[in-house]
């Protein structure tokens, strides 16, 4: 099977390296995508330890976790990403991320924001 993120790559080949251990995660298209899969698996304490801690939403994990469940994913497609290299200390991706949702299908559609925080990739928001 494919990776929940839409790669060509299998799951542990893919998201679940960088779920295993945050510091792997090497660009932030990696990291982008492999906060998508987690909200497939409803993983909030990677969404929370990938997250910026400046804007990491604590109290709201319950809520994000839930919510993540109870709408089903369908699919991550990653339209364009500005620096985000190994060698970058920030980045953003744009990206549409489709689920199913109250029997429709939704998009959220997004430039976020990567920096690095102790020399991993983190979420920081939206990109201004
Ligand atoms: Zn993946």
């Amino acid at each position: 099977m494919n990776c929940y993120c839409g790669s060509l790559k299998s799951y542990n080949n893919c998201c679940e390296i960088a779920h295993k251990n945050l510091a792997e995660v090497e660009t932030a298209e990696q990291l982008m995508r492999s906060r998508y899969s987690a909200f497939v698996l409803a993983d909030g304490d990677y969404l929370m330890q990938s997250h910026h801690s400046s804007t990491r939403p604590i109290k709201e994990k319950k809520e994000i976790v839930k919510w993540s469940k109870s709408v089903r994913w369908l699919k991550l497609e990653v339209l364009e990403t500005f620096k985000g290299t190994q060698n970058d200390t920030e980045g953003t991706v744009t990206f549409n991320a489709y689920f199913y949702e109250n029997g429709k299908v939704e998009i959220i559609h997004e430039k976020s924001a990567f920096v690095k925080q102790n020399n991993h990739w983190t979420y920081l928001g939206l990109s201004k």
